[in-house]
């Protein structure tokens, strides 16, 4: 497909801007450019159809399931989208007076009290702009802890299970701390003797994802954070998605002092396409005071705590994204928001026993939001991966489950239904990947050339990822 730049024709526009109507300013010569940038001259059709082939070529959560393991994408439903574009809240300023944006003040101590309630936490802040940098803020705040009691330099091992998402490590080491990776029991649960013989004087937390990654609910969690503690560690969850358990179990009441959502997979505000996020973190009681909250009334002047960590991010973090969880989480209600976690366990169960008697399941039984299968065998004995599968799937025109993650699971693919597909959705979705193994297998040499039908089939993922080639050279 063209650039814009590569359609653009001299002289070619579409000129409906009005005549300036501005004083014009002479900027000094020295910081003028020699020559005029080179945008695309358009024509309006000619623009309007290349975002409509854009639009083609993409496909989301509107197009069909997107079953995409540790990423919860679901359908956000639109009255929130319609709550975050009022303009009340979309043309204000973050430096505005406090007194003129009392609404928006509102809408994060809401949002805040109903994200501790979910959680079992006493503080919140919305700062963090993502995921990780929730968990990097989080641990923080446990770094802190140790620093205000002296223990700050013994005190610098986190203990990280293998089944962890990579964040959480990397999330460590960001704060100066050593990973230490415990390894996971046969059931895919903390090893507790692993867990025992790694804590000691040194031990500043442990960061845990429970339900973990292969969707897996720790029955000793509790047994678990009392070691922490025992310890003298404290207990970080990783909350990045809260589709499982919200409103069923808060990890507050699971041993859990500090903790990050991802409001942008739970909560309601679409993601994928690198868009706003918010990894919300919360903590008990005793860890409030070194939250990075502006804790004046003076606003905006920005005052915090003697002990704060200190701010994180601009102002109030991506306010947008905190409109559209509490728009959510007050559609949904106390009932809506359990009955959300309860039905997006029941669905991946569901597509899991319709999947269990063509795909080897990582664990058998129960799970909660989401499964990992695993090609091992099939590969071994016939060549066809887990990345033919994928690859496949797109064939069939929906989007593949996570793939190569949880890294404990060889060949895996992590799937996560959600609570928003139908039954015949999951049905039909389960067909599909029947159809895609049953091919696989028939043929595992065409399956090493799936996709035959999607624009880019398999690009060089290790060059893309370390050499992308993000600008477009007018001599290329
Ligand atoms: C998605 C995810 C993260 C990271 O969130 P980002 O917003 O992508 O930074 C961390 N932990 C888990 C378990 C996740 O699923």
């Amino acid at each position: 497909m063209e650039l814009l730049f590569e359609k653009s024709r001299p002289g070619r526009s579409h000129g409906y801007l009005p005549a300036c109507d501005t004083p014009v300013y002479s900027f000094d010569s020295s910081l003028l450019r020699e020559t005029d940038a080179a945008f695309p001259a358009l024509s309006e059709n000619d623009i309007s159809r290349h975002y409509s082939a854009l639009e083609e070529r993409t496909y989301g959560v509107n197009d069909g399931i997107y079953p995409l393991g540790s990423c919860t994408m679901k359908y956000n439903p639109k009255i929130n989208e319609q709550c975050a574009a009022l303009p009340g809240f979309t043309d204000i300023h973050p430096l505005q007076n406090r007194d003129t944006v009392q609404g928006c003040m509102e809408v994060m101590d809401l949002l805040k009290r109903d994200l501790c309630e979910i959680t079992g936490m006493d503080a919140m802040t919305l700062q963090p702009a993502a995921g990780a940098h929730g968990e990097f803020t989080g641990m923080m705040l446990i770094k802190r802890y140790h620093e205000l009691r002296g223990e700050g330099e013994i005190r610098n091992k986190v203990i990280v299970p293998d089944s962890s998402h990579g964040t959480n490590p990397a999330t460590g080491a960001m704060n100066g701390l050593t990973v230490v990776s415990i390894p996971s029991a046969e059931d895919g649960s903390v090893d507790l003797e692993a867990l025992k013989a790694a804590v000691g004087e040194d031990t500043a937390g442990l960061m845990l994802t429970n339900p973990n990654t292969l969707g897996i609910f720790d029955k000793n969690i509790t047994e678990i954070t009392r070691i922490i503690h025992e310890a003298g560690g404290l207990c970080y969850y990783d909350g990045a998605n809260l589709n499982a358990v919200m409103g069923v179990v808060r990890p507050g009441d699971m041993g859990f002092d500090c903790i990050h959502l991802n409001l942008h997979k739970t909560f309601s505000t679409p993601h994928g396409g690198g868009g706003p996020g918010a990894g919300a973190v919360g903590c008990k009681e005793f860890l409030k005071d070194y939250l990075p909250e502006d804790i004046s009334a003076a606003y905006p002047g920005v005052c915090f705590g003697e002990n704060s960590i200190g701010k994180v991010r601009s102002f109030q973090g991506n306010f947008l994204v905190a409109v559209r969880a509490l728009a959510y989480v007050l559609s949904l209600g106390r009932e809506g928001v359990r009955k959300s976690a309860q039905t997006a366990v029941l669905n991946a169960n569901y597509l899991k026993a319709l999947l269990a008697d063509t795909y080897e399941m990582a664990n058998p039984g129960l799970c909660m939001h989401e499964f990992v299968m695993t090609m091992q065998k099939e590969h071994k004995e016939t060549g066809a991966s887990a990345l033919d599968i994928a690859k496949g799937l797109l064939d069939e025109g929906i989007h593949p489950p996570t793939i190569y993650f949880p890294l404990i699971v060889h060949e895996a693919l992590m799937a996560e239904p959600t609570e928003t597909e139908s039954r015949e959705s999951l049905e039909k979705t389960a067909d599909i990947f029947r159809r895609v193994y049953e091919k696989a297998l028939a043929d595992p040499e065409a399956a090493h050339h799936w996709p035959v039908s999607a624009v880019i089939g398999r690009p060089d993922e290790v060059t893309a990822a370390r050499k992308p080639v993000l600008r477009w050279h007018s001599d290329n």
